[in-house]
């Protein structure tokens, strides 16, 4: 579903290479971990999935990303909405409208969906993200962890075969964090979504990975595994 083939980015004001010839395949349907150390390059893995490298970060990519065999250099990240969705580790900075419903919906503007489609898929994303309650609430009055359901769910609505997500639980308490994980679980289980997620705080959701992609130290290859053996490293 997602693959990287001998994949380099640098950045034109860097002197080093911010990845190194990453070789690596995940299979639709899992949820796989990305770990390493800060600077190792993570952030930039995620954004060659999603299309912001090298759209909007002014990095130069070698080799090629697909996914769903869509190469993410030839397409611009919003032309990529219904294949990958992204969210980052602050929910705040991803809003662009007032309520839970609004935001929902505004994700598939882009699309150009009939309007019964798009209301449906709102009603649909409500339920499965036990948000329904929360529908007309502006976002600003949540709590962290509804906050990021809400950021999932918006980039949920287009039916994204693939997830995006840059730490998402590192601004949440230890409750909402398992919030927010029991749902990417939920995606994954019922829906098929394959997720890639970078994390630090590795106790916390390896429990959930079936997969672990670790890039060990700047320069060195990426290794693919089950998560059990390549913690013990
Ligand atoms: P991580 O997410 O693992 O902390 P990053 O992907 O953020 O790593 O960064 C990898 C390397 O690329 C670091 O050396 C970082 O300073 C550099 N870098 C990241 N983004 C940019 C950018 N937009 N411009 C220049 N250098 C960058
Ligand atoms: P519509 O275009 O009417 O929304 P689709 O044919 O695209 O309908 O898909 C509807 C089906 O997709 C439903 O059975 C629903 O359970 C499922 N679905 C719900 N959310 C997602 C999602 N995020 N990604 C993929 N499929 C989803």
């Amino acid at each position: 579903m997602i693959r990287f083939e001998n994949v380099s980015v640098t950045y034109e004001d860097a002197t080093e290479t911010a990845l190194h010839h990453v070789d690596a395949h995940i299979p639709e349907g899992e949820l796989c971990l990305l770990v390493g150390p800060s600077g190792v390059g993570k952030s930039t893995l995620l954004g060659t999935v999603s299309g912001l490298v090298p759209h909007f970060t002014g990095g130069t990519l070698r080799g090629r990303v697909t996914v769903a065999g869509r190469d993410t250099r030839t397409h611009k990240p919003r032309e990529l909405a219904d294949v990958v969705g992204t969210v980052g580790q602050d929910p705040l900075a991803h809003f662009v409208t007032d309520t839970v419903e609004d935001e929902l919906a505004y994700g598939m503007e882009s699309l150009g969906l009939p309007p019964g489609t798009m209301r449906r898929r709102v009603e649909e994303t409500l339920d499965l993200l036990g948000l329904n309650e929360l529908r007309d609430r502006p976002i600003a009055t949540l709590s962290g962890g509804q906050q990021q359901r809400v950021a999932i769910g918006s980039v949920l609505t287009p039916h994204p075969r693939v997830l995006v997500l840059d730490e998402p639980t590192s601004a949440l308490d230890p409750g909402a964090a398992e919030e927010v994980l029991a749902v990417l679980q939920r995606l994954v289980h019922d829906l098929g979504t394959t997720v890639l997620m970078a994390e630090h705080r590795l106790e916390r959701v390896v429990q959930y990975a079936d997969q672990v992609l670790l890039l060990p130290s700047p320069g060195a290859p990426a290794r693919l595994g089950d998560p059990a053996e390549l913690m013990a490293v």
